[in-house]
């Protein structure tokens, strides 16, 4: 027997024995009148009084009006309420004619349209779930299917239906849990790997059809001209640089995401690793005719690993130099200041003059293989990772990258890293 039948069969008896007290007073005191040992007017205030006091010993919850309970589907009402509300996971309980007795907070934002007593194919259109709550009930057993919406956004979902019988031993379950587990950041990771991992090849790809195309036409055509070979040869060293630095950037990003949760803390000063990054690339920029400025602070000390601390610079002034060519400066700023919250923060801002960046792509540059200009990218020898490389290196450091452009007046790319103590200015 359930809690609900149980609490049922209790007030019927309490109601059952409030009517034969009653009764039982009428008689009596009926008697007494009548054989004369009782005044009329006695023997009904005897009889009134007698039933007033049985009326107020009747459940307080009787009087209140409390829904009866069997008006309603059998197991309808709070206690199932109660017990789904606390589920971390959208639950919804039906019956066996899969009209819904209980459902909790999760389960009304995935169906809005759920309500208790109705139908639940009303709120979830998909034949599928209703197919196996009627499996659960007639097998016993428990259901599992996939379940997608499309609409406002792609979301896919484990369906478990567990029939669930109260007595042991009872022949048919009396109602069914639907309980949803939400598969989509698992498919969002699957999706995000089968990209990259597509990505990655046709990224390699490229250049090794150039070289082994070059390697043909060197033992063919160009068997006997030096001029052409030596000009193969160049483009072949160039594809096999960018080969090789594609492998480079791909094992680097793998191997911060391993360390990602381990925050580096060594002290390390940034006005050093800045300038050690500008003089590695004074080549490129006397190539690009750009000239590089660098103001800066007397140290900036932030927790931090070096090399990583590096590969963040490089990027970031390299593409300067390579893509904001144009504007012929670039300009680099150390500070420090405080964030939001008040804290110490070095802030080491990249600022270029170039053709800048529309805006629509500012959001997007961070993602892996992620390119405004695929083509100049391949040009300048880009690997389409540098960024995201970046990103995943800052995030290590519990810092972030901001990025500010206007189409036609330059790009700011400015590095924000919590700073250890007050450097000195
Ligand atoms: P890549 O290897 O292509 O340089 P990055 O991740 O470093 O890859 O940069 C992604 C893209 O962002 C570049 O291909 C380029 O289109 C754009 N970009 C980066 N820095 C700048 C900049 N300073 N000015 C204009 N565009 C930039």
């Amino acid at each position: 027997m359930n809690l609900d039948e149980g609490r049922i069969v209790k007030r019927r008896s309490e109601r059952r024995g409030l009517h034969f007290v009653i009764a039982a007073a009428s008689i009596v005191f009926a008697g007494l009148a009548i054989v004369g040992a009782l005044a009329v007017g006695y023997a009904l205030a005897g009889f009134a009084i007698i039933s007033a006091v049985a009326l107020l010993t009747l459940p307080a919850t009787e009087e209140a009006g409390v829904k009866s309970p069997v008006a309603l589907p059998q197991h309808a009402g709070e206690p199932l309420d109660a017990l789904v509300a606390g589920l971390p996971d959208p639950v919804i309980a039906l019956d066996r004619n899969g009209r819904v007795l209980a459902f909790n907070g999760y389960a009304r934002s995935l169906a809005p349209a759920l309500r208790h007593a109705e139908p639940v194919s009303l709120a979830l259109r998909m034949p599928e779930l209703i197919e196996a709550v009627g499996r659960a009930y007639a097998d016993g057993e428990e259901q599992r299917i996939e379940y997608s919406e499309r609409v406002p956004l792609d979301r896919w979902f484990e369906v478990v239906v567990v029939p669930v019988k109260h007595a042991i031993g009872a022949a048919r379950p009396e109602f069914v849990f639907m309980t949803f587990h939400d598969l989509t950041p698992l498919r969002r990771i699957d999706e995000m790997r089968a990209d990259f991992v597509a990505n990655a090849s046709h990224e390699l790809r490229t250049p090794l059809a150039a070289l082994s195309g070059f390697i043909d036409t060197l033992r063919g055509s160009a068997r006997d001209d030096a001029a052409a070979r030596d000009r193969f040869l160049a483009i072949m060293q160039q594809q096999a640089h960018r080969m090789a630095r594609l492998l480079d950037d791909l094992l680097s990003l793998s191997r911060i995401e391993l360390n990602a949760h381990r925050q580096p803390d060594a002290p390390v000063d940034l006005v050093p690793i800045v300038r050690q990054v500008v003089d590695g690339l004074q080549m490129l920029a006397r190539d690009r005719g750009v000239t590089v400025q660098v103001q800066a602070a007397n140290a900036l000390i932030v927790p931090g690993d070096h090399d990583e601390l590096i590969r963040v610079f490089e990027n970031l002034i390299e593409n300067a130099l390579k893509y904001g060519a144009a504007g012929k400066r670039v300009e680099i700023t150390l500070t420090q200041d405080r964030s939001a919250d008040g804290s110490p923060e070095a802030c080491v801002a990249v600022r270029d003059f170039g053709p800048g960046i529309a805006p629509e792509h500012l959001p997007r540059l961070t993602e892996r293989f992620y390119r405004v200009d695929v083509r100049e990218s391949r040009a300048q020898g880009g690997t389409g990772l540098g960024l995201a490389l970046v990103k995943h290196i800052l995030n290590r450091h519990r810092g972030r990258l901001s990025i500010e452009s206007k189409p036609g007046a330059g790009a700011t790319f400015s590095v924000f890293l919590p700073a250890s103590a007050a450097a000195p200015g």
